[in-house]
């Protein structure tokens, strides 16, 4: 007998990449091994040497298949094995190696928003707006809530899969949800994150809805999509000093950061709609509209995790925990 490996990668496409995927066909009992890809097609080759490798990286159950199938997230490399540039994975391997005996974790927030078409789920067809934001963040109800079977049957999906999934809710504009995987360390949780984002265009695909991880999907005066993104340390966990430790050592490289964080974070971060300004950096406990949050809880028990605010939702995750990861365990070391 044999199962099916969906084998999915994260192409070249600029500025933001898409995910890729293909099967294949493997005897029982083998697990996935390297495999390989037509680059050329993924803005990751030239057509004349198009080859590159796939280097599974983390294998799960697919839920959609079911039965002994699995999806397979991985690695592209060159021919010769050495990482591929657009391979932001490698980089966070080896800092999270570096900083392990911190054990760093993470709990990311993945805001999306859904579409019929050209509009966001929840706008009128018609054309025009729905009502301002107000009713639907966590709300019930038909008038305000849309596409909530899709997130539940990718809730289902995650959970099967055995990712990291913590919770999910209707977000503040109409059709924008959110769900969250962690805690974890920076590689389980940025993996679980990519295949938790490629359920979700796979399963929208039976629904005929799209998602995107557009930071600003609608203009005017409505709320971005962001990927607030809460870390600890073990010393942050036990303790206050480290606590503002972390955040003064985010003050000191904002420039890095936010270039790390997402395009078209400057549309995002303007300062309105519970964000900082991008080139403003602020912390402090409770503020939505700072850069960094101290959460009350932590501000309370002087011990806990801090949330960055600012990573765009079209963030890339091994990007984010890496910078984060370094910046914070460099200086905590
Ligand atoms: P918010 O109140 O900002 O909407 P959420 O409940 O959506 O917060 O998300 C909080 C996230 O923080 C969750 O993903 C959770 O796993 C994560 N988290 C909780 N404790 C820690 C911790 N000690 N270190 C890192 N992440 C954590
Ligand atoms: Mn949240
Ligand atoms: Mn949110
Ligand atoms: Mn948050």
């Amino acid at each position: 007998m044999s199962y099916k490996a969906e084998y999915i990668w994260i192409d070249g496409t600029e500025p933001t990449p898409l995910l890729r995927s293909k099967t294949k066909i493997l005897p029982d009992g083998k697990e996935p091994d390297i495999w390989g890809f037509d680059g050329s097609s993924t803005n990751q080759a030239e057509g004349a040497s198009s080859d590159c490798v796939l280097q599974p990286a983390c294998v799960v159950k697919d839920p959609i298949r079911g039965g002994d199938h699995k999806l397979v997230l991985c690695e592209v490399l060159h021919t010769d094995m050495t990482p591929h540039s657009t391979n932001t994975r490698a980089a966070l391997r080896e800092v999270y190696e570096k900083h392990k005996d911190q054990d760093p974790w993470f709990g990311i927030e993945q805001e999306y928003t859904l579409f019929k078409g050209a509009r966001p789920l929840g706008f009128p067809e018609s054309g025009g707006y729905p009502g301002p934001q107000g009713p639907y963040y966590c709300g019930a109800g038909a008038d305000d809530i849309y596409g909530r079977p899709l997130v539940e049957a990718h809730m289902d999906a995650c959970l099967a899969a055995g990712l990291l999934l913590s919770g999910i809710n209707a977000e503040v504009m109409p059709g924008q949800w959110e769900f969250q995987i962690g805690p974890g360390n920076p590689l389980d949780v940025s993996d679980h994150l990519w295949i938790a984002r490629w359920l979700m265009h796979r399963i929208g695909e039976d629904f005929g809805i799209s998602a995107t991880l557009d930071p600003k999907p609608a203009r005017g005066d409505w709320n971005g999509a962001g990927a607030h993104t809460n870390f600890s340390t073990t010393a942050m966990r036990e303790g206050y000093d480290p606590i503002i430790a972390a955040c003064e050592a985010l003050g000191n490289k904002v420039d890095e950061h936010i270039a790390g964080y997402g395009v078209g974070i400057e549309h995002r971060l303007t300062g309105a709609h519970e964000t900082a300004p991008y080139d403003q950096f602020s912390y402090g406990i409770s503020n939505r509209g700072a850069s960094i949050r101290i959460p009350w809880q932590v501000g309370i028990e002087k011990k806990g995790y801090i949330e960055d605010r600012r990573p765009n939702a079209n963030c890339d995750p091994y990007i984010v925990t890496r910078l984060i990861t370094d910046t914070c365990c460099s200086a905590l070391a």
